[in-house]
C-alpha cells in the first residue's frame, strides 16, 4: 500500500516523500481514511507505530480545506501527557504542513508563558498543547475554541495515569460540541473506555499492534544482584558490554540524579532526566543523548513516556517499575523500527514481587544471567510462571457499526535470538544458542546447577500484554 492510495493531498504527499516514509504503517493505514471521513476514532496505538503521523496528515488535510484562523483561536488542539511528547508531536506537524498553509504551535509548562501568548495571538490552526499550561492560556483569554473542529487526546493511558482528568474535563467543557474527536492510547483499559464515551461520538474504533514494542522482537536478561551492589554492576556492565546509547530507568528522580552523577563519576558520560528538571536541561539532556555526547540517559518512567529515540539498543532497569505495564512500556523504548533491542534488568531479592507479576503479565520467565563479581548475598529466589490474570473486558463503546470491531494485527514474528550477548551463563554453551526454548542446566555463580528457565511463547498472553 502506498500513501497516495490514502487519499492524502499532493503537499502532504510530497512532504512524506521528504521524510523518507515509502509506505504507511499498519495505524497509519487504518487512521488516515477513518479521519479523513471526518468520523470520531478510538485508536489502540502504542509509541512507534507511527501513530503521531496516523492522526496528523488527515488533521492537516482536514484543516487545510477550512477556513482562516481567527485572532487566539485554534482550529485544532492535540493533547499530550508530557512536554517532551508534545515538542516531538509539533515538531513532525511542522514537517508535514512544510507545503500547507498553516501554522501550528506548541505550548507546555516549565516555560515561560509570554511567549506562548504571543505566539497564540495571531490565531493557530493546529495547538499541541499539556492540559495544565492549556488551561493556564485560556485563563488568560490567550487561547478561544469557538472555532474549534478536531480535538486530538494522544496517550490518553498516560494522561489518565498521571493524573490529568481533572484538567481534561475542564478542557472538554470549553470546547464546541460540535467537533472531531480522535482518542489515541496505547491500552483500552476501563478507565480509557470511560473517557472515550464521554469524548467520542459513535466512533471508529482500531487497534494496531506494533510490530516491535511487544516483548516478542526484545532479547530480555535479569541479573539477580545485592541492592547496594546495583550501581557499580551497572557501570560493569556498560563498560564491559561497550554500550554506546543507554536508557536507564530509574523509579525515583533522586535516584535517577544519583545513578547519573555515579556513572559520570565512573567515567560514563550520563545525564538524568525527570520531572524536577527544567525544560531546557531535559531537552538538552536528550538532544545531547540522541547526537551520542552523553552515553547513557537515566530516566524515570514520566520523563522516558514521548521520547522519540529510533532504534535505541539497550534499556536497562535499574530498579523494576511498581506495575508490571510499566516493565512492558519500559522495555517498548527499544527494538523500535524493526531492529531487536534488548533489555536488562538488575533485580535484587526484595523485588520478588514485581518480578512474579511481570512475568505473570509477559507470561514468561526473563532469563537469568550473572554478572562476574557481583554474585548476590541475598539469592533472588526462583519464580514460576503464574497463568495469566483476566483481564476485565473493557466496557463496549455505544456503536453499532461494523467498523466498531477492532481489527488486531499481529505480525507473528517469533523471538529470535543472536546469541551475542556474553555473559550468558557462560558456563554453559547450550544457553547461548539460536533458539528461543532453551535447553540444559545453567550454572550459578557459586557453581550449583540449578533446573533451566524456559522461554514460553503464547501468542495469546502477548496479545494481553498490550492491552493489559
Ligand atoms: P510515532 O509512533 O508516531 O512516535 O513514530 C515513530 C517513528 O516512526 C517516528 O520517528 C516517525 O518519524 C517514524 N515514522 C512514522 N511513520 C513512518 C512511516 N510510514 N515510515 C517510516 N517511518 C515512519
Amino acid at each position: 500500500m502506498s500513501f497516495s492510495q490514502l487519499g492524502l493531498c499532493d503537499p502532504l504527499l510530497k512532504s512524506i516523500k521528504e521524510k523518507g516514509y515509502s509506505s504507511p504503517s499498519p495505524i497509519q493505514q487504518e487512521a488516515i481514511p477513518a479521519i479523513l471521513t471526518g468520523r470520531d476514532v478510538l485508536a489502540a496505538a502504542q509509541t512507534g507505530t507511527g501513530k503521531t503521523a496516523g492522526f496528523a496528515l488527515p488533521v492537516l488535510q482536514r484543516l487545510a480545506a477550512g477556513p482562516k484562523t481567527k485572532a487566539n483561536h485554534v482550529r485544532a488542539l492535540i493533547l499530550t501527557p508530557t512536554r517532551e511528547l508534545a515538542a516531538q508531536v509539533e515538531t513532525n506537524i511542522r514537517e508535514y504542513k512544510t507545503h500547507l498553509r498553516l501554522k501550528s504551535a506548541v505550548v507546555f509548562g516549565g516555560v515561560g508563558i509570554n511567549p506562548q501568548m504571543k505566539i497564540l495571538r495571531s490565531g493557530v490552526d493546529v495547538l499541541v498543547a499539556t492540559p495544565g499550561r492549556l488551561l493556564d492560556l485560556y485563563q488568560q483569554n490567550a487561547v478561544k475554541f469557538e472555532q474549534l473542529e478536531i480535538l486530538v487526546l494522544d496517550e490518553a493511558d498516560r494522561m489518565l495515569d498521571m493524573g490529568f482528568i481533572h484538567d481534561i474535563k475542564r478542557i472538554l467543557k470549553l470546547l464546541p460540541a460540535q467537533r472531531q474527536s480522535l482518542l489515541f492510547s496505547a491500552t483500552f483499559a476501563d478507565n480509557v473506555m470511560t473517557l472515550a464515551e464521554s469524548i467520542t461520538r459513535n466512533p471508529i474504533k482500531l487497534a494496531v499492534t506494533p510490530a516491535n514494542t511487544t516483548v516478542e522482537k526484545i532479547e530480555q536478561q535479569l541479573v539477580a544482584v545485592d541492592k547496594s551492589k546495583k550501581i557499580p554492576a551497572l557501570t560493569s556492565l556498560i563498560k564491559q558490554q561497550k554500550w554506546q546509547q543507554v536508557l536507564v530507568f530509574s523509579r525515583t528522580k533522586h535516584g535517577a540524579n544519583r545513578i547519573a552523577a555515579k556513572l559520570e563519576s565512573a567515567g560514563l558520560p550520563s545525564a538524568a532526566i525527570h520531572g524536577n528538571k527544567s525544560q531546557g536541561a531535559r531537552t538538552a539532556a536528550l538532544k545531547a543523548f540522541k547526537d551520542g555526547s552523553i552515553k547513557v540517559l537515566v530516566a524515570t518512567d514520566i520523563a522516558a513516556r514521548g521520547i522519540d529515540i529510533s532504534e535505541l539498543p539497550v534499556v536497562i532497569n535499574l530498579d523494576l517499575p511498581n506495575t508490571a505495564a510499566d516493565y512492558v512500556h519500559r522495555i517498548g523504548r527499544t527494538g523500535r523500527a524493526g531492529s531487536a533491542g534488548q533489555a536488562w534488568s538488575l533485580v535484587s531479592a526484595d523485588e520478588l514481587d514485581q518480578l512474579k507479576d511481570i512475568e505473570r503479565l509477559i507470561q514468561q520467565l526473563i532469563p537469568r544471567v550473572t554478572l562476574d563479581g557481583f554474585a548476590p548475598n541475598q539469592p533472588l529466589a526462583e519464580s514460576k510462571l503464574l497463568p495469566p490474570k483476566k483481564i476485565k473486558k473493557p466496557k463496549k463503546a455505544k456503536n453499532t457499526s461494523s467498523e466498531a470491531a477492532v481489527k488486531p494485527q499481529r505480525t507473528g514474528k517469533s523471538h529470535q535470538r543472536d546469541g551475542k550477548s556474553p555473559q550468558r551463563n557462560n558456563n554453559n554453551p547450550q544457553r547461548n544458542g539460536n533458539n528461543s526454548q532453551r535447553s540444559g542446566k545453567a550454572a550459578d555463580n557459586d557453581g550449583q546447577s540449578r533446573p533451566p528457565r524456559r522461554r514460553r511463547v503464547n501468542p495469546q498472553a502477548k496479545r494481553k500484554t498490550v492491552e493489559a
